[in-house]
């Protein structure tokens, strides 16, 4: 069978991989769009945990999260310091090679998330043009726009006799190039929502009510990915989370918002009134973190009333604080009110950064035993450094790595802003937060 694109999501090596809501967004994202305009896809995830041909099935947990099938890759000789075992996540290569000798397509998308995680783009885009090597190749994603001078580099030093082009533009702009270039091959798609329904298996749904964040913390990449902040119509939003539930019984949807509840009273509540109005019975996820200054009384009541169950808010240090997004005074306040709400303590958590420049251990310890004393439980978030983020000049300095030369180097496992991580506090501290959450959550 022919299609127009063949869209890509790269396996992953790495230490550890988890999908905790873990899906290439920006690419189903493409992929919708692109299927409105009349093309036809077809999307592989070497991640898919669901794939029917996997040797072994990988575990999976409460409200569609779960493992990867994962094999034993050998550690890359600069992390053998770090006591950890190295992994490939991802459907094996018979596999891919299995599903692709079915199909023919005219060109391939493909993404690469997290900036450390283009081994597993390399590795692709090596198989890829061994076998294909006339068919262009259109590479984005995070890793494309924060490190394009890293990627364009590995191109031309190993790739520059193939059709490789990195997409660094506005969707919309990179959608009209495409149009030039090929012409849809079929009639438009009734809708141009991500494609998860080209999945194995829907477990759950993303949902990105805008883009970017007002905020802009000295380690996060969202002002360089995003520099505007976008909010999408609510409206169209509660349609398409209805679709989602009414098309194909989703019942989990995870916010990827940066700042989900900016703007409220103009936006989630929007949403979240329809959902209540038509009785939908559905669990909401805030993976990447609610802001507590916006968390009032109403505010967590909507939340509870319209079916949120994982709610996580970004408190990342309790003393010492570098960020102006919340106080802790106002980090408290929002867990009262989440909580007088009929929010039970398993569903809060505390995202806790650690691992930054010039860490102080006894400071994050006390940080945990705050948390635990005013039970929320903690989620520990170890830092990796940004390029062009204030924190990551910062890390060039502490890193026993160079940093800025490769982006394997801002792993978060390795702790790379550490010059020599202490990993046997490391693993304290670890299991602290374990404990506390165990304690709290059970
Ligand atoms: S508030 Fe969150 S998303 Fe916004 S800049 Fe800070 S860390 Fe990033």
């Amino acid at each position: 069978m022919t299609f127009d694109f063949l869209l890509l999501n790269p396996w992953i090596y790495d230490f550890a991989a988890y999908d905790f809501w873990l899906k290439p967004y920006g690419l189903l994202f493409i992929g919708g769009k692109l299927r409105k305009l009349g093309y036809s896809i077809y999307y592989l995830d070497l991640l898919d945990p669901f794939h029917p041909e996997l040797p072994k099935k990988p575990k999976r947990k409460s409200f569609g999260t779960g493992h990867f099938y994962k094999e034993f890759f050998p550690k890359p000789v600069y992390f053998q310091d770090v006591p950890r075992k190295f992994y490939r996540y991802g459907l094996p290569l018979k596999i891919l090679k299995n599903i692709l000798k079915s199909i023919k397509f005219k060109a391939i998308l493909i993404t690469c998330t997290l900036t450390y995680w283009y081994p597993g783009l390399i590795a692709l885009i090596k198989f890829l043009t061994s076998h294909y090597p006339e068919t262009p190749i259109y590479i984005g994603g995070i890793y494309a726009k924060l490190c394009y001078n890293h990627l364009k580099s590995l191109i031309e030093n190993h790739y520059s006799d193939y059709p490789i082009f990195i997409v660094t533009e506005h969707h919309e702009d990179f959608l009209n190039q495409l149009l030039k270039l090929y012409p849809p091959s079929k009639e438009p798609h009734k809708h141009d929502y991500p494609i998860f329904d080209l999945q194995s298996c829907i477990p759950y749904v993303i949902i990105m009510t805008s883009l970017g964040c007002p905020f802009n913390c000295p380690y996060c990449a969202s002002k360089r990915l995003y520099p505007k902040f976008e909010p999408r119509n609510p409206e169209e939003i509660f349609k398409e989370i209805l679709f989602w539930h009414k098309t194909y019984k989703v019942v989990d949807f995870a916010f990827y918002d940066d700042a989900l509840l900016f703007n409220f009273e103009n936006h989630l509540r929007l949403i979240l009134e329809n959902i209540i109005n038509h009785n939908l019975i559905l669990r909401f996820h805030t993976p990447n973190a609610i802001h507590a200054r916006f968390v009032n009384k109403e505010v967590a009541h909507l939340l509870k009333k319209a079916g949120f169950k994982t709610i996580r808010i970004g408190l990342e240090r309790v003393e010492n604080r570098f960020d102006n997004k919340v106080s802790i005074e106002e980090f408290l306040q929002a867990v009262a009110y989440l909580k007088e709400a009929g929010f039970k303590e398993k569903e809060l958590g505390a995202y806790f950064l650690y691992g930054i420049p010039e860490e102080n251990f006894e400071e994050v310890k006390k940080g945990l035993l705050f948390l635990a004393e005013k039970r929320v439980p903690p989620y520990l978030a170890e830092f990796s450094p940004i390029p062009g983020t204030p924190f990551f000049e910062k890390a060039k300095i502490t890193s026993r790595y160079p940093i800025d030369e490769d982006p394997i180097f801002h792993n978060n496992t390795i702790f790379p802003a550490l010059k020599r991580p202490d990993w046997q506090k490391i693993q304290e501290i670890k299991a602290l937060a374990r404990k506390i959450r165990h304690s709290l959550c059970n």
